[in-house]
């Protein structure tokens, strides 16, 4: 079993418990173990998470009021690796979850081949009404509650919903205070002024598309002038869009939560963009005609990018998708039921684990400056994270046709296997 960088005694683990959102996850990873044949002693500690840490925060506001929040960290495999994974500020986090996410960075990690295991962390607030004074205070003392168990060696944050650059920022320097050296290595996703890297804020969406134009010419779909529709207007969602008008393709429908906007021609999304950076959303936007969000799915179009949210394509609605490949931005837009009828009905799906690891390539690649004290340009931060994804995603895609399984299975046998070996030539340390 894989080793724990650190043996601070804080802490829960155990195997997965059954019905859900951790259980869930599971079951694509089970799909996988089964064609790699997993001795059933390696699936155990693969579906068990190393260390679990949950901790009371307790601040005050404002108004002088005390208040306790509840804190997570987990930290799921550090067979390749420190933990990796975001910071997650949001009213619905829970330990399960959690868990969850951390479940899905130590298979995302792995199949770009990245030097870390997975982890994910959070706090059960809602972001939006808090000061921020309150925020600083919640970042710092849950920082402080995990200075022994995170570290450049041990366990590197990043900004996930919620969480911004300032707050990685503040993390950051209370890491640094504590460890009495300054330690910009200890987190990722920061602002340029602190050791950000350069293409960091773009580089989700910047892997969406290279994945997505690396399938389409497989596939024999010219990008001149195809037609792509984008759920979520965020930040994946929308610097997605921009490379793909780059590449000469039409984005016909975008959407974000005030609603979804066409145009068979294809929208201006610089435009767009500047819209909704002004009104901080598309509300209001006159720029193509008003349809619904649930509309923008099932519109006619070749690809097909959810960028918003999670279990967005179901068994619901998954037999009126028109497109002829998905490209997962958000984590998680797919149910399980919704991947089958796409497996069926011949409509290609890039698993999330490879559409979305633009951004954690580039957190690896701010880790890596920081620790050699050395910031690189731009195009080379841009040029390495193509030479990355495109190199794994050729292997996906090699795996996925030689065992002729889609390529989300193909993913996670990559990754699964890539974990094991890394486990094997360790060795179970007890
Ligand atoms: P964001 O908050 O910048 O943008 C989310 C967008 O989705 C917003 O435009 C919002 O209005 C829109 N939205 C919300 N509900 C919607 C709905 N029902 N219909 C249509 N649009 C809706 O977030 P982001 O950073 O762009 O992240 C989007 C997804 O990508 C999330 O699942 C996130 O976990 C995933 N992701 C992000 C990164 C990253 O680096 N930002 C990395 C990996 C994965």
């Amino acid at each position: 079993m894989p080793s724990s960088l650190d043996s601070s005694p804080v802490i829960t683990a155990g195997p997965a418990a059954a019905a859900s959102v951790f259980g869930d996850a599971i079951a694509y990873f089970d799909e996988a173990a089964l064609l790699l044949d997993l001795d059933p002693g390696v699936r155990r500690v693969l579906t068990s998470p190393s260390r679990q840490i949950i901790f009371s925060i307790p601040f005050q506001r404002d108004s002088g009021e005390l208040e306790v929040f509840t804190g997570y960290r987990v930290q799921y495999n550090f067979a390749r690796g420190p933990a990796k994974g975001g910071i997650r500020f949001h009213p619905g986090v829970t330990l399960d979850e959690v868990t969850a996410l951390a479940f899905w960075m130590t298979w995302k990690c792995a199949v770009v081949d990245l030097p870390f295991g997975g982890g994910k962390g959070g706090v059960t607030c809602d972001p939006t009404t808090l000061s921020p004074g309150e925020l600083e205070r919640i970042t710092r003392r849950y920082a402080a509650e995990l200075v022994e168990v995170v570290g450049p060696d041990k366990d590197v944050p990043a900004p996930d919903v919620g969480t911004t650059p300032q707050i990685m920022a503040w993390f950051m320097d209370t890491y640094s205070m504590h460890a009495r050296r300054h330690s910009p290595d200890v987190v990722t996703g920061k602002p340029l002024e602190i050791g950000g890297s350069q293409g960091r804020v773009e580089a989700t969406g910047r892997g969406v598309s290279l994945v997505a134009l690396a399938q389409m010419r497989r596939m024999g779909i010219d990008a001149a002038g195809a037609r792509i529709a984008i759920q979520g207007f965020g930040n994946v969602g929308s610097v997605a869009a921009a490379m793909f008008v780059a590449a000469g393709a039409r984005v016909v429908a975008i959407s974000d939560v005030s609603g979804a906007y066409c145009d068979e021609r294809g929208l201006d999304v610089a435009g767009a963009i500047a819209y909704a950076q002004e009104h901080e959303s598309l509300e209001g936007y006159r720029g193509g005609d008003r349809i619904t969000n649930e509309a923008l799915l099932e519109i006619s179009c070749d690809v097909l990018v959810p960028a918003a949210l999670e279990k967005q394509l179901h068994a619901g609605n998954a037999d009126r998708v028109q497109a002829k490949l998905i490209v997962e931005g958000a984590n998680g837009p797919t149910t399980p039921e919704a991947d089958h009828r796409f497996n069926e009905r011949g409509i290609v799906v890039i698993p999330d684990i490879v559409a979305n690891a633009g951004g954690v390539t580039v957190s690896y690649f701010e880790w890596a400056q920081n620790r050699a004290g050395y910031a690189w340009r731009e195009s080379e931060v841009n040029d390495r994270l193509a030479d990355v994804l495109h190199a794994n995603f050729e292997t996906v895609g090699a795996l996925a046709a030689r065992h002729a399984v889609p390529l989300r299975t193909a993913a996670y046998m990559l990754a699964i296997d890539r974990v094991v070996r890394s486990m094997k030539a360790r060795g179970v340390y007890a």
